[in-house]
């Protein structure tokens, strides 16, 4: 994602301590916010504090800076260095923001409540409570597609939260250490050496790239005797990869990765997951097996279970499966004063951070101009408008692709330099200085002293 959010410096300055900042008020409406990521954060940001009681209830105490995740499940960067606590975001408010650290399970939109679960493993007296509220924000983005096919759950691993890079993580080099086992068996190493990328959009491009440049750099010089059985096979359903960036830009990514031995298997669908092999039909429309040793699945989105349940309640008015439908203001058609912005939704753009940033930022805004509107003043709210900065895709080998919107046409680059343009753009997008200190930290070390290797 292109378009700096610019929050480094305005943390410096209006850092506050809890016990600095106002109370709840409850002569003040009160605003609930479901979730921690992207949208949710750039409303936080930009949430006038003054004319609402916040609230934010999410299963994650922090915010996790997508882009750079794929990086973590090599170890390039750290996890750590990509999160930010919540509270650390919203200490910057002139009142406190109340954080609960809960799963919101249900939305009543005629009652104004939502129900709320603890997630802790360690749990209090209370487990489950209700909240009122009187606007809701539903940004608790999307879950991942598997199209109910049995065994992506149980034997494939995910690319969207933290948890999904330790797993791939270990399971990698559990791959590599079982593979140097005494006495493996040929085609037992070829098959644990094998990792499977499934879904050619930019998540599975980009692990594929990160996955390829520690198998060069750290992988082949740590473990010699196993260097020529590594493979990466990324497989595609439709004819290429990438099908948002520039044909010239598709283009470009194919021929790195065929130069980079990483195979590409365009026109080709999975059709069964099972624990060592997955079934694909073909381009010639066979069924064909693929052993593999590690089976990372990135499909795409789809509706997570608390976003089906509103969408059932006022299904009348949400007609679509793929997402909750708003207004050009961002209001949930058919249930009033609940707004929803980024993945949950289904709108004419593509699920990405990029979106769902500009969202929260708008619906801030809508929030302040309606607090004014009571005062008294003369406000208008203008429908939202996605202002599109631009898309960035790292593909391997210090390369990375950039399509960006240029006077009234597109610029498609790829390349080092474009590498290091994507590197710039990442670290100024990032929410707090701590982080971008601690991503190019993170560059330097893996650079002097190469990947960590172990589990
Ligand atoms: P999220 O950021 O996913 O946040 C959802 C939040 O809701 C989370 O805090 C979650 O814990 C919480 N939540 C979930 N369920 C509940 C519940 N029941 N109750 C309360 N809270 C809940 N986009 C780009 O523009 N550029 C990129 O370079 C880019 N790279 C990406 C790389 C990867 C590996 C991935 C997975 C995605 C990438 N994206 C990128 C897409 C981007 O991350 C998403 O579009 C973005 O996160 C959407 O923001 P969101 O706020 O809607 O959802
Ligand atoms: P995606 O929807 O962009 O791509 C999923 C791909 O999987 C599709 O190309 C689809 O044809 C393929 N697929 C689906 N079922 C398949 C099957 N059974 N067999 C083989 N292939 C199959 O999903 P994503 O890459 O996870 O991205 C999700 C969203 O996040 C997108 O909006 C994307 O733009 C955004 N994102 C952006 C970046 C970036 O800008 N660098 C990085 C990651 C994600």
């Amino acid at each position: 994602t292109v378009g700096a959010i610019g929050y480094g410096s305005y943390e410096i300055y209006s850092k506050r301590h809890p016990l600095e900042q106002k109370p709840f008020d409850p002569t003040k409406r009160t605003v609930v916010v479901l979730g921690s990521g992207w949208g949710a954060v750039s409303f936080l940001k930009s949430i006038n504090t003054d004319d609402y009681n916040v609230m934010v209830v999410s299963p994650r105490n922090y915010f996790l800076f997508t882009p750079l995740l794929p990086s973590c499940t090599v170890g390039t960067i750290e996890l750590r260095s990509i999160m930010e606590p919540i509270r650390f975001i919203t200490q910057h408010k002139t009142r406190n923001v109340k954080f609960y650290e809960s799963e919101c399970t249900d939305i009543d939109p005629e009652s104004k409540t939502i129900s709320i679960t603890d997630v802790s493993d360690i749990k209090g007296s209370v487990s489950n409570t209700t909240i009122p509220y009187d606007y809701l924000v539903m940004a608790v983005g999307a879950d991942n597609q598997t199209f109910g096919m049995a065994g992506v759950r149980e034997y494939a691993c995910f690319l969207k939260e933290v948890w999904d890079a330790q797993k791939i993580r270990t399971r990698l080099m559990d791959c590599v250490e079982s593979a140097g086992f005494a006495k493996q068996a040929p085609e037992e190493v070829d098959r644990l050496l094998h990792m499977v990328v499934v879904g050619g959009g930019p998540t599975g491009v980009e692990y594929a790239a990160e996955l390829h440049d520690f198998l060069k750099d750290d992988l082949e010089v740590w473990y010699p005797e196993l260097a020529d059985k590594f493979k990466i096979t990324l497989v595609e359903a439709l004819p290429n990869v990438l099908p948002m960036f520039s044909s010239q830009l598709i283009q470009y990514t194919e021929s790195t990765f065929k130069q980079n031995k990483i195979e590409v298997l365009t026109k080709t669908m999975v059709k069964e997951v099972a624990d060592k092999e997955i079934k694909v039909m073909d381009a010639n429309k066979n069924l064909v097996s693929i052993p593999y040793g590690l089976l990372v699945w990135a499909t795409g989105n789809c509706p997570r279970p608390l976003t089906r349940k509103l969408m059932a309640r006022v299904k009348e008015a949400q007609t679509s499966p793929r997402g909750i439908l708003v207004d050009d203001y961002m209001r949930v058609a058919g249930a009033p004063d609940v707004y929803a912005i980024g993945d949950c939704t289904f709108s004419k753009y593509a699920p990405t951070a990029q979106v769902a940033t500009q969202q929260g930022l708008y619906l801030a805004s809508v929030f302040e101009n309606l607090a004014r509107m009571e005062d008294g003043q003369n406000k208008k709210i203008t429908p939202f408008e996605y202002s599109h900065q631009g898309s960035l895709a790292y593909i391997g080998s210090d390369k990375a692709i950039a399509d960006l919107p240029f006077l009234n046409g597109n610029v498609s680059v790829g390349g080092v330099a474009t590498y290091v343009f994507w590197r710039s753009v990442y670290i100024s997008n990032m929410f707090s200085f701590r982080n971008r200190f601690l991503v190019v930290g993170d560059w330097m070390k893996s650079k002097v002293f190469g990947r960590d290797v172990s589990r």
